[in-house]
Formats: structure tokens, C-alpha cells, sequence
């Protein structure tokens, strides 16, 4: 489905082309022409002067041909010349959910120059690697990366398709799911089949204090996008094969150019894959005393994590933040420093082994996931624990 152009009224004004956002629409000398990549977003509509576009009626909801997709797939993420974590993890969550289902478990890999890396994919139970390699596919771009994966789409039907929630998921899945016109889930924290073969996607929902399981009964594929280290990766090693697929070049025809890419410090990576994480929260005061929780994590060699709380008062980056609206971490200790415990803040953290909690408050609900709690005043149990490491003791 896409936007309908009434030819009587349209005037080639170019306007609608002007704002379509995923550059769907062309202007021909007598009138606007409308391909196959509009998302029916409605941009178009609300913009044109002489009302010569409208969207076509949505159905009742009646199942797309669901029957004929087949196969859950993962999204495989290549970052400066290597594959993400994250995929690994999603291939294990898909080969889990296809042997649920008794069907074919696939990844899909776009980038450049991706030599043998593909193959690394099988060890992690994919029964086929999907590749293309093209120079446009060398820094991500929206548009390239959304028409590659969903011509994929369009030519092998997967029933269910899994990304993983990071900067370039989160950027790109969701344009994806809207030009195939499915639903998709974002942030999901455990994933199931059903006994009826419908994907259970569970996320957190209402500010953290339920968790929701939702379904997309009609649209195909079933879209969902999943945080780094939530999932666990399991060696599955398989005989599968890596498929190279050409696509036509139009697909990777964008209105942006990557000219070069500056590395910021990857501090985000450096949180979701850390072994030791010291969190500081509100109970420091000021961003001053925020630089005892960086001195503490540089001692363990550890990364610096936060409350959002922190985040707001412009302390650290947002890519500091640990939570439901920020990182999901799972590290083998995570030290939470003047934090309460809020739910939002729980829930990207209680993946880590051992929690070490300090806090005046002995209620502080931080202390109900903590393996080991210090009621304490930071102030003066913060400095006498770094000075105690620098000295070597135990
Ligand atoms: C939709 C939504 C999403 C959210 N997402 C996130 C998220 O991703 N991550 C997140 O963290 N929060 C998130 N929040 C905010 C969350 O609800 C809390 O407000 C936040 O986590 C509180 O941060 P805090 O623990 O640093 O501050 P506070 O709740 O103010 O806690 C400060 C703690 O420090 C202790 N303290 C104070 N002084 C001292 C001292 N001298 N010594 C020792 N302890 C001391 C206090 O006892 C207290 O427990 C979200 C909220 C909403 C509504």
C-alpha cells in the first residue's frame, strides 16, 4: 500500500517531494509519482495545498498472507570492521525461537568488505548468512540500510525478524517495520513462542511496574528489537551455508553521503560490555563528587554507569545512563553509589552477578537486588574505600 495521487488535482508543485522523509515520491512533469517506499506516514497528505493525496483505507486488521513467511532471522550489526556483540546474542534468541517452531534460523549481514566474517555467524546457529557486501553499505546510512534489509525481506519472507536495540537498530528497525507495514516491539527483555506460533515479545511498560507480552497476530514479519546483553550467546555450531546476494543498485541509492566518520569515544560500548560498572546517583550531590565514582571505576578498570537522575542534572552523557531508558547492563559487579533503586533504574541492571549497594537509606529499595549492602554515608565510605584500594588492602 502507499499514498494515492489524485492526477485531476495534483499541480507537480513538488511540495509532497520535498517532505517525504524516506524519498518515495517523484515529480513527473504533469504530476507527483508515489513508489513502493512510502510507509503511508501521511506527511504528504497533510502538506499539500490542493489536497491531491490521501492515504488508502487501512483493513479490518484480516492476517497478511502469514502462511507463506517461514524462518526467524537476526539482524547482524557490523561496527568498525567487525561484527557486534549483540548478534551473537540475537542468533542464539532466534535459533532458540526456530527450533520452538521447527523452521530455519537465519542472519542477515550488510556492510562492506566483509570477508570471512559471515562464517563466524554459523558457529551461533544460523542455518544460512545473508550477505551483502557493497561499498554504500560502508558507514550506515538509514535509507541503504532499510531498503537492503527489507528487499531481503520481501524476497525470502521471515516470519520473525530480530535487531538488536543500539544506536544504528533503534535508528534504522523502525523505518524497516513501517515501509513493510508490520508491528514492531521495541526493547524486549524476553522472547517466546506461543502455542499458537506467534512470537511473545515481553518488554517492560508503564514506567517499569509492569511487564507487557505483546503479539502481532496479522503483520509479517513479527518485528522486535532487543538491548545488547540481554540475551545470552550459546555456541551452536551448524552446517550452514553464507549466501552473497546482489541487490538491484537503486536500493542503495541515498540523499546522504557519508564522507567520514569521527569516532567519539565509545563510551556506551565500553558500559554494555564491561566486566566491573561503579554507578553513582543523586546521593553525590553535585557533579564535583561524581568524579569519586570515575576514580573508583578507573581503580577496578571498570566503566562509569549512572541514574538518569544524573544524567538530568548534566553530570555525565547520557550514554552513561543505566536503566529502562538507558543502557541494560550485565556485569559481573555493578556497584550502585548513592542510588535508590527506582524500578526504571532496576531493570537495566539486575543482570549483574554481584551488586554492591551504598546508601544511607536502609530502605532503599537498591538494597532488595543487592548481594552485598553498605548503609552508609557515601561521603565518608566512598573516600576511605578508594584510599584503602590505592594502599593495596583488601
Ligand atoms: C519513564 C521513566 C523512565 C526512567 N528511566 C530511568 C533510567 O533508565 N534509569 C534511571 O536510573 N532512572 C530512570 N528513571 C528515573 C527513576 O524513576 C528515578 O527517578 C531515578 O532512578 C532516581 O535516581 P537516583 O537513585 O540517583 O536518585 P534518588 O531517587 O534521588 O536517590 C538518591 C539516593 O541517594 C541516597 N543518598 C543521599 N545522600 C546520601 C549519602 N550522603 N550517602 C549515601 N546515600 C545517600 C538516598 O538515600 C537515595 O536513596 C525513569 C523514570 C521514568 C518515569
Amino acid at each position: 500500500m502507499k499514498a494515492l495521487v489524485d492526477l485531476q488535482k495534483c499541480t507537480a508543485c513538488g511540495v509532497c517531494q520535498d517532505v517525504c522523509p524516506v524519498g518515495a515520491i517523484t515529480v513527473s512533469e504533469t504530476h507527483a509519482v508515489v513508489s513502493d517506499d512510502c510507509t503511508l506516514c501521511g506527511m504528504c497528505v497533510d502538506t499539500c495545498e490542493f489536497q491531491a493525496i490521501t492515504l488508502p483505507e487501512v483493513g479490518s486488521g484480516a492476517p497478511t498472507d502469514a502462511a507463506s513467511y517461514r524462518g526467524v532471522w537476526a539482524f547482524a550489526e557490523w561496527r568498525h570492521g567487525r561484527v557486534h556483540a549483540v548478534s551473537y546474542e540475537l542468533l542464539s534468541a532466534a535459533r532458540r525461537l526456530a527450533d520452538k517452531k521447527g523452521v530455519s534460523c537465519a542472519a542477515v549481514l550488510l556492510g562492506e568488505n566483509l570477508r570471512d566474517r559471515a562464517s563466524e555467524l554459523l558457529r551461533y546457529g544460523a542455518d544460512v548468512v545473508y550477505v551483502v557486501d557493497h561499498p554504500a553499505l560502508r558507514h550506515f546510512t538509514d535509507e541503504a540500510y532499510s531498503r537492503c534489509l527489507v528487499e531481503l525481506v520481501r524476497r525470502h519472507k521471515p516470519e520473525i525478524l530480530l535487531a538488536g536495540a543500539t544506536s544504528i537498530g533503534r535508528s534504522f528497525i523502525p523505518r524497516v517495520a513501517a515501509m513493510l507495514q508490520t508491528g514492531l516491539t521495541a526493547d524486549c527483555t524476553d522472547l517466546d513462542i506461543s502455542d499458537e506460533g506467534l512470537l511473545l515479545q515481553t518488554r517492560p511498560a508503564f514506567g517499569g511496574n509492569v511487564m507487557a507480552t505483546i503479539i502481532c497476530p496479522y503483520g509479517r514479519p513479527q518485528m522486535a528489537t532487543v538491548r545488547p546483553r540481554v540475551m545470552r550467546p550459546v555456541l551452536d555450531p551448524r552446517n550452514g551455508r553464507v549466501e552473497s546476494v546482489t541487490l538491484p543498485e537503486e536500493v542503495f541509492r541515498t540523499r546522504v553521503q557519508v564522507l567520514q566518520v569521527i569516532p567519539e569515544e565509545d563510551t556506551t560500548a565500553k558500559l554494555s560490555e564491561a566486566e566491573v560498572i561503579i554507578s553513582g546517583g543523586r546521593g553525590l550531590q553535585k557533579a564535583e563528587n561524581f568524579r569519586m565514582v570515575e576514580e573508583l571505576a578507573r581503580l577496578f578498570k571498570g566503566a562509569v554507569g549512572a541514574s538518569r537522575s544524573v544524567v538530568e542534572e548534566g553530570w555525565v552523557p547520557v550514554s552513561h545512563q543505566v536503566g529502562q531508558t538507558g543502557q541494560t547492563v550485565s556485569p559481573t559487579l555493578y556497584m550502585a553509589i548513592g542510588i535508590s533503586g527506582a524500578i526504571q533504574h532496576i531493570v537495566g541492571m539486575q543482570g549483574s552477578k554481584i551488586v554492591v549497594a551504598v546508601n544511607k537509606d536502609p530502605e532503599a529499595p537498591i538494597f532488595d537486588v543487592a548481594s552485598c549492602g553498605v548503609v552508609a554515608d557515601l561521603f565518608e565510605f566512598v573516600p576511605a574505600f578508594i584510599e584503602r584500594i590505592r594502599r593495596g588492602e583488601s
